[in-house]
């Protein structure tokens, strides 16, 4: 099996297929924190793609509420516990969160989804350690939503006291989820009929319809579910990134390159997307400006879901501030108390740089920061803290000026004529 750079495991990787890497990379950075479980981004993906028949079951988008909730449901319990029953005593990191963009995480000393061949586990001819769903998995998507972990671990279950950060006694969150375009997608690793490819341009996966003939590998092999596979046509599909927008072709975009349906309707504010550069060894290119190479590899804050199961997902998340950190490092890996230390604790780009969050749905190449007066100067949690209306300027794929906004939000004062009571 040929070796690749998996940069997030900080180290070389078994992989069926040798590398090769799109000339940029489709990827997101989800807050956490912000996520109000309003589903929009579920049903705006539902209502552009799969509201046909036979399609009923279908969520390319979906945001499920952990650590109870998922769907299909459980599907990261399971694969877990398969990679722990494959790998009883590798799967652990030896952190070194003062290393470089090449392994900002240190490195996963475990085998990855590709890399275990116990053949209880895994038949001779899986590429890919992995499970197929039950259709009763695949029948609630939001099952569990707002259940709670409660004392001693009991699902639903409420403190009787208040609680307060660093870490809430009773807690849940919100996980949103879309295919992460994998730069070692499992989907295609496993497809015997090769119709699952990786776009160069933008590095999008898409999965040929007339080649496929429905045998599930990749439904079984993608460790994030994000396969499916449609009864009545008999064949799989997944997320297609919406790519006519992402690539200007969609006749709304007038050309430019526009975020997906899901970024561009969510309510939290919570999302961006974006194309990154990368380096001939698939680790994203130096990149300074650009708000997603920001936010992952300058500030730190944005985290790769399950990056231990080794397909190099291109979905960031700013964890959650109240959740057990034991929780999210088994998550996130070893960066999650840098990455909840540097967002609770904002610095003045970073604050200017969240201000970018969907005041626009184009896509963002890179931004700029007009300095502005301090407005407030005091404490906030036990630490000096100035605040600054510094104004962030986002530009396009051309160089052209997209949008500008403040860190201070303007207030806007209704008339007297037009008071009402709502
Ligand atoms: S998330 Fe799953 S379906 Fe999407 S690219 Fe990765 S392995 Fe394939
Ligand atoms: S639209 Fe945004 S805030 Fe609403 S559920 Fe989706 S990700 Fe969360």
């Amino acid at each position: 099996m040929p070796n690749v750079k998996n940069w997030q495991l900080g180290r070389e990787m078994g992989y069926p297929y040798d590398a090769r890497y799109p000339d940029r990379q489709f990827a997101f950075v989800f807050n956490i924190n912000r996520c109000i479980a309003c589903q929009s981004c579920t049903m705006a993906c539902k209502s552009t793609w799969t509201f046909s028949k036979g399609q009923e079951h279908m969520w390319w988008a979906n945001v499920e509420t952990k650590p109870y909730g998922g769907y299909p449901q459980s599907w990261d319990v399971k694969i877990l516990k398969m990679l722990q029953e494959a790998d009883p005593d590798g799967q652990y990191w030896q952190a070194d969160l003062s290393s470089s963009r090449q392994a900002p995480y240190g490195e996963f000393k475990g085998k990855t989804i590709f890399e275990t061949n116990d053949t209880v586990l895994r038949t001779e001819s899986a590429r890919v350690l992995g499970y197929l769903p039950t259709d009763e998995e695949w029948n609630s998507p939001n099952i569990y939503e707002d259940n709670p972990v409660g004392p001693k671990g009991v699902r639903n279950a409420l403190h009787a006291t208040g609680t307060e950060l660093p870490v809430h006694d009773t807690w849940f969150f919100y996980l949103a989820r879309i295919c992460n375009h994998c730069s070692y997608p499992a989907c295609l690793a496993a497809c015997p009929r090769k119709a699952i490819y990786k776009r160069p341009e933008d590095g999008i996966v898409l999965l040929d319809q007339e080649q496929c003939r429905g045998y599930r590998k990749c439904v079984e092999a993608c460790p994030y579910k994000k396969t499916m596979y449609r009864g009545n046509t008999r064949v799989s599909e997944k997320c297609i990134a919406c790519y006519p927008r992402v690539e200007g072709s969609d006749p709304e975009t007038a050309g430019e390159p526009m975020e997906t349906r899901c970024m561009a309707a969510c309510i939290g504010q919570i999302r961006m997307q974006g194309l990154v550069k990368l380096d001939e060894d698939g680790s994203w290119a130096e990149d300074r400006q650009n708000p997603l190479y920001y936010l992952v590899h300058e500030a730190q804050v944005a985290l790769p879901l399950y990056p231990q199961l080794g397909t190099q997902p291109n979905g960031y998340y700013i964890p959650p501030r109240w959740v057990p950190r034991q929780y999210l490092e088994q998550m996130f890996g070893p960066g999650v108390e840098r990455a909840i230390e540097r967002y609770t604790y904002p610095d003045r780009e970073l604050l200017a740089v969240l201000q970018l969050f969907r005041r626009s749905n184009l896509i963002i190449y890179r931004y700029e920061i007009e300095e502005g007066p301090r407005v407030y100067e005091g404490e906030y949690r036990g630490r000096p803290f100035s605040l600054y209306n510094d104004t962030v300027i986002a530009f396009g794929r051309r160089g052209q000026e997209l949008f500008r906004t403040q860190v201070e939000e303007p207030v806007h004062v209704r008339p007297a004529e037009h008071a009402n009571s709502i």
